[in-house]
């Protein structure tokens, strides 16, 4: 017999103290609310753990009961994998255990609680010279357990890999209450499977994250950023490959934006100004770091080998930090402009980075040929084979009209190009609510049920995020 939800809440305050618990519909809104819009709906509880004996404390309540538990960070998932499906559910927000508990420069490593803010992270490192350099848009209120567990991106993975890449170790409670403590920090360890990497992008289906031992890098002494104009993403993808030939491991991004991009942020008002050397098809990104000591001048000197190859013919070099942060505004408002301009479909894909011009003509014909008036605005991480590929309604277009007519003729024909180009319907985001059966459509089946025997072993009763990548 399932508890009823008056019966969990006061559970829940006998566990952890009634200022810990929100039973309360009315108050629930700021973990409810997604911002996807998408999958509002109700739970039975929030719960606000303060230790990690709080956690365990929970999870051996929830498993005695089978009461299904849904970890959330800061509630920033684009897959509506933190918030709940059926409304029985209890949200546990890891939000109080917000400490940093080590920061070793020598190791090159910081020990963070799953609630820290990454922007709180940044700001911890960058106070002894050094940096995590995971960083995105959501860096002001997506938490360190929920950047683990989505295994974010961002715009540094081109350098510095993404959250699976930048994770040393984690702590994590178990189903059944236990602790795993895997927090070392070993550059070598061959003794068995690899725990971390099951927990990190598990989307919370397999344990609670409570702490992670993260990368972090020497500071850079200073950053070149340039925004290029291309003639098109084959352009693109050259001018790519020279700057990786040219630049090596300094490269930390590679972003691609097409003009309608930078026309539609202007007209809204989230520039106040151009940051582009003028009118172009698409524009691209750059970014390389400087070390303390290295060469200066280094993206310059390759953007004007491309222009003497003909391969461009504009560009503007930020030339102060204020410039600097205005190019990375436009690229990072991309998102957000264009729910500006009414209903938009969005698929964050990814393919081999050679694919993406294929992807992006095939794509925008396809698209323009089922719905005229379509506006393609494909936009992101070319250097990681990772493009938002979203589509804004027609000019003057019913929303709700073009999403029941084009949402899923739209998804099918991207993501059938994407899967022939050899690619992965979920680049960043993740699966969440969004798309598991998606995923049960194009994911080898040895890889699924593989997937599905651990997910049996580790949470036998089902009660880690039910219904969430798997079903
Ligand atoms: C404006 C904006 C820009 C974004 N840009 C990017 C981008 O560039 N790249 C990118 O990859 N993503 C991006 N995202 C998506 C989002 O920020 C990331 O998915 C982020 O990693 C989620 O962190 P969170 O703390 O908000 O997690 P939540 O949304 O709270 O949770 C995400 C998932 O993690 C699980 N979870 C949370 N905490 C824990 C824990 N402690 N233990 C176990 N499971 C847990 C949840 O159950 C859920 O499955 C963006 C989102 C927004 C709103």
């Amino acid at each position: 017999m399932p508890l009823p939800s008056s019966q969990i809440v006061s559970d829940l305050i006998a566990l952890i103290g009634g200022n810990a618990v929100i039973g309360e519909p009315e108050r629930m809104g700021l973990y409810l609310n997604e911002p996807r819009k998408r999958f509002h709906t109700k739970a039975a509880a929030i719960a606000l753990p303060g230790s990690v004996g709080e956690v365990q404390a929970i999870m051996r309540w929830a498993n005695e009961n089978e009461v299904a538990v849904i970890p959330q960070g800061g509630n920033t998932g684009l897959v509506g994998a933190q918030v709940p499906l059926r409304g029985d559910e209890i949200i546990l927000s890891l939000a109080k255990l917000d400490r940093i508990r080590a920061v070793d420069t020598a190791a090159g490593t910081m020990t963070a609680e799953a609630g820290v803010i990454l922007e709180n992270a940044h700001k911890a490192v960058e106070a002894e010279g050094t940096i995590f350099p995971l960083w995105l848009g959501s860096q002001g209120s997506a938490r360190i357990g929920g950047l683990l567990s989505s295994n974010a991106g961002g715009v540094n993975v081109l350098a510095y890999g993404n959250a699976r890449e930048l994770t040393m170790g984690v702590e994590a409670v178990l189903a059944d209450g236990r602790l795993y403590q895997g927090l070392n920090s070993l550059k070598k360890d061959n003794t068995g499977y690899d725990l971390k990497n099951l927990l990190v992008g598990a989307e919370g289906t397999l344990g609670i994250i409570t702490a992670a031992t993260l990368k972090i890098y020497p500071k850079p002494e200073d950053f070149e950023t340039a925004l290029v104009n291309i003639a098109s993403p084959d352009v693109g993808l050259k001018l790519f490959e020279a700057m990786r030939e040219r630049i090596g491991a300094r490269l930390n991004a590679f972003e691609i934006v097409p003009a309608l991009g930078l026309e539609l942020q202007l007209r809204h008002g989230f520039l106040d100004r151009n940051p582009s050397a003028g009118p172009s098809p698409w524009y691209a990104l750059i970014e390389v770091s400087r070390m303390k000591g290295g060469p200066e001048g280094t993206l310059l000197a390759a953007i004007e080998t491309a222009f003497a190859e003909g391969m461009i013919d504009n560009a503007v070099m930020a030339e102060s930090l204020a410039d600097r942060t205005h190019m990375w505004a436009f690229r990072e408002q991309m998102s957000e402009v264009q729910s500006k301009e009414g209903a938009s479909i969005k698929h964050d894909v990814s393919v081999p980075i050679a694919a993406i011009p294929q992807l992006i003509a095939e794509g925008v014909t396809a698209a323009e040929r089922l719905f005229p008036g379509i506006r393609p605005v494909p936009f992101g991480h070319m250097g990681d084979g990772n493009i938002h590929f979203n589509f804004s309604q027609p000019v003057g277009a019913d929303g709700k009209a073009f999403m029941a007519e084009a949402d899923e003729k739209l998804h099918e024909v991207i993501y059938e190009i994407v899967l022939r180009l050899g690619g992965s319907v979920s680049a960043e985001h993740g699966i969440g609510q969004l798309k598991v059966d998606l995923l049960k459509q194009v994911k080898d089946p040895v890889a699924l049920s593989m997937m599905g025997a651990i997910k049996a072993a580790l949470d036998p009763k089902g009660i880690l995020n039910p219904g969430k990548m798997l079903g």
